[in-house]
């Protein structure tokens, strides 16, 4: 795994439409349709059967801690430390790297499993991350 800082992510010809989704509030997936399968991180093409019959659609936004580290090492800048570097289980099934907003960042209060939905924060004019917090409700 890579320690460095975050860097800002660049969008591609391939991730525009993700990027594009975030600055409107969006969080957008990809669905194969010949197969069905949905998949993030976005690419031209199905990763289950190849098939470049793929469309972009909406997704509700909502998932559940699958994974997380606590990093305590010295921020990376934006990032004040501790906090969790988290991977999320989108409902529809892909899972995104993200971090946990409004909520301790100890392992009392991140349990795996436990709802989030998506929360949006933005970067600049370009970019608009997709963060998570604790599901209301
Ligand atoms: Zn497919």
């Amino acid at each position: 795994m890579a320690e460095a800082a975050r860097a800002k992510p660049k969008p591609t010809p391939e991730t525009q439409h993700f990027w594009d989704g975030t600055q409107v509030g969006e969080l957008r997936l990809q669905r194969c349709d010949a197969c069905s399968h949905v998949y993030f991180p976005p690419r031209p093409f199905c990763p289950s059967c190849a098939s470049r019959k793929v469309s972009v659609f909406k997704a509700t936004g909502k998932g559940k801690l699958y994974s997380y580290v606590i990093n305590h090492r010295p921020a990376a800048p934006g990032f004040t430390p501790p906090y969790a570097i988290a991977v999320v289980e989108l409902d529809e099934g892909p899972r995104m790297m993200s971090n946990i907003i409004d909520c301790p960042q100890t392992p009392e209060a991140l349990e795996l499993d436990m709802k989030l939905e998506v929360a949006f924060e933005k970067l600049d004019d370009q970019i608009t991350l997709p963060l998570f917090r604790p599901a209301k409700g």
